[in-house]
């Protein structure tokens, strides 16, 4: 497992989504905390990568690439993400 900030998410949100969301404003639904996504911790694993809260250490963000090809994109700590460039 490899640590990183936010920024980390940058490439595969923009393959998913089809956008930049890293400079986008979020709000922790755990915590309340405010900031942008880049600020973010970031877990990266061989199965994908999660993002939790600085604030409370909840999970924001999560993206599981599966060995079948298939991402499983969830955001179990937000409510809400504005994309950059769609
Ligand atoms: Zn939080």
């Amino acid at each position: 497992m490899t640590l990183l900030d936010g920024n980390a998410l940058a490439g595969r949100l923009a393959e998913v989504l089809g956008g930049d969301a890293t400079d986008s404003p979020i709000r922790c639904r755990h915590c309340g905390e405010v900031g942008e996504l880049g600020r973010v911790v970031v877990f990266a694993t061989a199965m994908g990568l999660v993002a939790r809260c600085r604030g409370c250490d909840g999970v924001l963000l999560t993206l599981i690439d599966a060995d079948d090809g298939r991402s499983w994109f969830g955001m179990p700590g937000l409510s809400t993400l504005p994309l950059r460039g769609r």
